[in-house]
């Protein structure tokens, strides 16, 4: 192994180890708001491994990488190929035609392999590599168009909640780090992902119907106007969302993070934890607000699709 460069009028090195893993440019400003670095990324990774890999492991994976910085050119992968470091496992995925290769983590080291490849963001199908074809969550991505108040969302957010209450399952919340909410649904994997998406599709479109002055299930730019767009899309095979407890690449280094519903409330923001504030969080919470995650997981059968009129 070469010696490390030393960097001119300072003795930082250009690569180090952590977990394991070669990290390049330790000291690359990723995010330039908060002069959070490479290295600090890695870190708060390996700091938080116990609250995020439970949800996160093995399961594809696509990223949103940019490799010189969020502020420099970002691009979402679904296949990195040779960007990610090998020892990051990888797993064959059947396509229309033949297959395609996904990278998905297993430990913390994997986390720090995929921060070495300017991974800002993780986004995880919502499948398992056990269970490709059968989903065991579904997400309900509320997207709120500019100007849309908190309250509005707040609001939104409870009547969906107790729509999908009202069918005996379990909605669990979460802040994107963006602008909206997500509504995450565990399930037993037993349904297929056109069963899965269909029935999203049908609670959103049946809440959409009762309010649809304020809320909509279009994706079309106009249809979304002044309006909540209720993003079911996320339930279809390949589709994905954000991971809990992983960052965006976005202003002050946001962070996607599971809470209670209780603590949905007027001076909650989608944008409320980061990496500098949520250690505090975690530190002080007694339990994971999604610690009953899978035990709340049912299966999607006939009776339940039949509910809201999928075959
Ligand atoms: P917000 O609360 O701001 O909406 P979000 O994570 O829900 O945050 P969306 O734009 O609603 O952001 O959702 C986009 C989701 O779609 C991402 O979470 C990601 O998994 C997926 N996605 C699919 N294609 C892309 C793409 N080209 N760029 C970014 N995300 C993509
Ligand atoms: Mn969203
Ligand atoms: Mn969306």
């Amino acid at each position: 192994k070469p010696a490390p460069r030393r960097k001119a009028g300072g003795s930082r090195k250009s690569e180090i180890s952590l977990l394991g893993v070669r990290l390049t440019h330790p000291d690359r400003v990723l995010f330039p708001e908060q002069g959070l670095t490479k290295l600090d990324l890695a870190r708060f990774y390996e700091q938080i491994q116990d609250w995020v890999l439970p949800r996160l492991a093995r399961r594809p994976l696509s990223l949103v990488r940019c490799p010189q910085g969020r502020n420099d050119e970002c691009f979402f992968q679904k296949h990195p190929r040779t960007a990610i470091p090998d020892s990051v496992p990888r797993i064959d995925v059947p396509e229309k035609k033949g297959s395609a290769e996904y990278v998905y983590v297993e430990s913390a080291a994997d986390l720090v392999g995929l921060v070495q490849a300017g991974a800002l963001e993780i986004h995880p199908w919502g499948s398992r590599i056990d269970h490709l074809e059968q989903p065991d969550s579904l997400v309900f991505d509320l997207d709120p168009d500019e100007g849309i108040a908190w309250q509005e969302i707040l609001r939104v957010a409870g009547t969906l909640r107790e729509r999908i209450e009202s069918l005996g399952l379990t909605p669990f919340l979460r802040t994107t780090g963006g602008k909206g909410l997500h509504l995450v649904v565990p399930l037993e994997p037993s349904a297929d992902w056109d069963r899965a998406k269909a029935f999203a599709r049908a609670i959103a479109e049946q809440h959409a119907k009762e309010d649809p002055k304020r809320l909509t299930t279009n994706m079309s730019k106009a249809k979304r106007e002044g309006r909540i767009f209720i993003d079911y899309l996320r339930n279809g095979r390949g589709a994905t969302a954000v991971a809990s407890y992983t960052v965006r690449a976005r202003e002050n280094a946001p962070v996607a993070v599971p809470i209670r519903w209780d603590e949905l409330n007027a001076a909650l923001r989608a944008d409320r934890y980061n990496v500098e504030n949520l250690r505090r969080r975690l530190s002080a919470l007694r339990q994971d607000p999604w610690a009953d995650f899978a035990r709340a997981a049912r299966p999607l059968d006939a009776d339940l699709l039949g509910s809201v009129g999928v075959e």
